[in-house]
């Protein structure tokens, strides 16, 4: 049984070797029920508070850097005053570290996407980046407006850890917005856990997260874990996922520490 887990591993490239080893499939840890309800709703497209560290405003990718080589600038295009992600480059994230924040960033899924489930305009907001790939803890970003997938996989969820309390996911081609308070977790001396991570979202001006505590960083396999975190400042990441859909942009980016 171990060779044909050690190639799934291989194809996908985010898996661990400690996650494959585990023996746990994607599936394990995939939530259906019960659907959070639709809800229309209006994103905030309110430009930044004064006192805001402005992560992007239209104009270039000068605070960001490859994740893969954090020396390399960000190569996403900037067109019309938002970026694109470009899936041939890979991840992207800030310059700057950050521990407790206020963060508003507005997404889109462009208008003629194609694909269903996972594989439609996935992109991420990473909370906190932990290093290369999708180490970290991830707020899903998702075509989930009539597009059926896991519920703790859906928009407005923190990556298999966390269901959103309502969909108000609006259609492919609009603008929306996440407004997240971020609390980064803390350890004691000793390495243990003092306080967990905890988040609120606010997604299209609606609450889908309440100040929720995290059990670890986001696991594509098996439960989440704090082993091994040192908590601290850390980048916030954007995703590239490795679907075929057409990539998502993103505008209005900013940051106030906490
Ligand atoms: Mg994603």
């Amino acid at each position: 049984m171990k060779l044909p887990l050690l190639s799934s591993a291989l194809v996908l490239g985010t898996i661990t070797l400690a996650q494959a080893q585990q023996g746990g499939k994607p599936e394990d840890t995939e939530v259906y029920e019960p659907v959070p309800k639709v809800v229309a709703a209006s994103p905030n497209l309110a430009p930044p508070p004064t006192d805001a560290i402005v992560l992007f405003n239209g104009k270039d990718l000068s605070q960001w850097v490859m994740t893969e080589d954090r020396t390399t600038p960000a190569k996403w295009k900037v067109a019309g005053g938002a970026f694109t992600v470009d899936k041939s480059t890979g991840n992207i994230e800030t310059k700057q570290a950050f521990t407790n924040y206020q963060l508003h960033i507005e997404w889109r899924v462009p208008a003629n996407i194609t694909g269903t489930g996972q594989a439609r305009g996935n992109s991420g907001l990473f909370l906190a980046s932990l290093g290369k790939g999708d180490l970290g803890y991830e707020l899903q970003i998702l075509d989930s407006y009539n597009n059926k997938t896991y519920v703790n996989g859906m928009a407005g969820s923190i990556y298999k850890q966390r269901v959103p309390l309502a969909n108000p996911t609006r259609k492919p081609g609009e603008w929306q917005s996440y407004d997240v308070v971020w609390l980064a977790p803390t350890f004691k001396a000793d390495g243990s856990l003092q306080t967990p991570a905890r988040v609120t979202v606010i997604f299209n001006g609606v609450v889908v997260q309440n100040n929720v505590e995290l059990a670890g960083p986001t696991q594509y396999i098996g439960p989440p874990s704090y082993a091994g975190q040192k908590g601290g400042p850390a980048p916030i990441k954007l995703q590239s996922h490795g679907d075929k859909s057409e990539p998502d942009s993103f505008r209005n980016i900013w940051i106030r520490e906490l």
